[in-house]
């Protein structure tokens, strides 16, 4: 095996899945207009894995000599980590924009996975191995690797039983080849990636009843598996001018919603089955390493918003004013907030339960909710700095209009700023803020990862209060009896 090329990846994805959008079964993803943009961004990145620049940055080496991609190295050290930041930095560098589900982002949960082999090993020595098995082939075979967590839930007490046995995806049936599954996930990227770590999304496993047992299955899952449909919402920058809409054009990722029809999973993908245990682990380690990925791209959205504003307020002057560079201060205090955290959790990182290096949990949990909780405010901050023509302000055909064109000079040039460039600007900010693709995105982030409630929990978990309890008992001069934690 060896790192794919670009080309070997458009035409990994021709191999019969079934894709639906737009009321149409599409013939070949990587074709289709919906898909095409996206799919050319990943191809480009299977493609700078290849380039001699970037060769320090994108790929390393297993033991024996292989090739793989940076990103899909199991982190030993805290300089794997640190390789981890540079990777995907040098990506978003190269492709000038921010893509989440690209594969480095979700391969960190296969590792969560990979920590509990000892715990797999007491349910059946063969989950164990599939895991081992799976980290090195993803890296091996260089293959785009997504996520299938989230089930759309529906009334929420048949969620195990009624009609067709349940709404969460689960076993219907168990053969000498594997398991045959169905039920239904919510998937971004699943459309034109290769594979899929499906696992259960809900938390309450505790309950432990048996009856809970065919829903507490974690595999891998082929993207072109017969009886996998793959039902995809529009695309909001198919069929748009990318001289109006630079972003949405060119990093939109589809999302999906993916029906597992009775899907045969071969033994070598299952990955824990009938154990409510691993599902129950699985669920609270699941972004021990994926949230710092994914963080890394929030910062980036950050560094976005803080240039538009800046290249704004500059452009009129407008940072004379006091109190437009203390807005800018706060742009910088927010992006810094979050690099800190990513630094931090990279300088204080953790050995994990099964000899892995894991991002500092608590650095990290706490700076993905940093991140998420405070962008909105952050983009409507930007909004307010790059002012009323982000909503105002006509499209490129009608700026370059001969008949209008004195009129656009003469109201949307500003010094060395030409009419034009002002355009551009306005452009991207409108698509970075306040286009259906940028509200889109204010759903995914709030979404993508986990809900709000469940990164909550995470920070809440992997914090450790005890010396706090400590401070106060000593200081309050308690008596430790009546101070013991529940
Ligand atoms: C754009 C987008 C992309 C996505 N991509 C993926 C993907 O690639 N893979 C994937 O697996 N999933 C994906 N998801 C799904 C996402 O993970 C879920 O939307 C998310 O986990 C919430 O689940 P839900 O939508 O079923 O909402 P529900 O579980 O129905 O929750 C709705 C709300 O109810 C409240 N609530 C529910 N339960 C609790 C609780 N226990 N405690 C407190 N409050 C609670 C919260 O306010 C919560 O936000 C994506 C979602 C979006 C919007």
């Amino acid at each position: 095996m060896a790192l794919m090329t670009g080309k070997q990846y458009r035409d990994s994805l021709n191999d019969g899945r079934e894709v639906y959008i737009d009321g149409e079964k599409v013939k070949n993803v990587a074709d289709h207009p919906a898909f095409k943009p996206i799919v050319d961004v990943k191809a480009r990145m299977y493609d700078l894995n290849h380039e001699e620049k970037y060769a320090d940055k994108v790929k390393t080496v297993l033991p024996d000599g292989e090739e793989i991609c940076r990103g899909y190295k199991t982190p030993e050290t805290k300089e794997d980590l640190a390789a981890i930041r540079t990777y995907v930095e040098t990506v978003l560098d190269d492709l000038g924009g921010v893509v989440y589900r690209v594969g480095d982002e979700t391969i960190g949960e296969m590792w969560s996975l990979y920590d509990a082999q000892d715990k797999l090993n007491e349910i059946d020595p063969a989950y164990a191995r599939n895991i081992k098995y799976h980290v090195d082939r993803v890296a091996r075979e260089d293959l785009f690797h997504v996520s299938a967590n989230t089930d759309p839930k529906g009334d929420r007490s048949k969620l195990f039983s009624g009609k067709d046995g349940g709404t969460l995806l689960h076993v219907v049936e168990e053969n000498d080849k594997g398991i045959v599954v169905k039920g239904a996930k919510f998937e971004t990227a699943a459309a034109y990636a290769h594979q899929a770590f499906v696992k259960p999304t809900i938390l309450d496993w505790e309950a432990g009843q048996e009856a809970m047992a065919p829903f507490a299955c974690g595999f891998i899952c082929d993207m072109g598996s017969p009886g996998l449909k793959h039902i995809c919402r529009s695309s909001l920058g198919a069929g748009k001018n990318p001289e109006d809409y630079p972003v949405s054009t060119k990093f939109e990722e589809i999302d999906t919603l993916l029906i597992f029809d009775n899907v045969l999973i071969p033994w070598e993908n299952v990955l824990f089955h009938r154990s409510l245990q691993s599902a129950a682990y699985i669920r609270s380690t699941l972004h021990r390493y994926s949230a710092f990925n994914y963080t890394l791209r929030v910062l980036r959205r950050a560094d976005y918003l803080l240039g538009a504003a800046l290249l704004n307020v500059e452009q009129t002057g407008l940072t004379k004013l006091q109190a437009v560079k203390e807005k800018i201060a706060q742009l910088i205090t927010y992006r810094e907030g979050i690099n800190a955290h990513l630094t931090a959790a990279v300088a204080n990182a953790e050995r994990s339960p099964g000899g892995l290096m894991m991002p500092n949990q608590s650095l990290l949990y706490t700076g993905r909710i940093f991140a998420l909780t405070n962008f909105p405010a952050m983009a409507h901050l930007t909004r307010e700095l790059v002012g009323g023509q982000l909503a105002v302000t006509p499209d490129t055909t009608t700026m370059s209009d001969p008949a209008i064109i004195d009129y656009i000079d003469r109201y949307y040039s500003v010094g060395e700023w030409s009419a034009e460039d002002r355009g551009k600007l306005l452009y991207f900010a409108r698509d970075l803020l306040n286009s259906s693709y940028a509200g889109h995105k204010v759903t995914f982030e709030l979404f993508a990862q986990s809900p709000p409630f469940a990164q909550y929990m995470a920070a809440y978990s992997s914090f450790d209060a005890e010396p706090m309890r400590d401070l106060v008992r000593k200081a309050a001069n308690l008596n430790p009896k009546t101070s013991l934690t529940v």
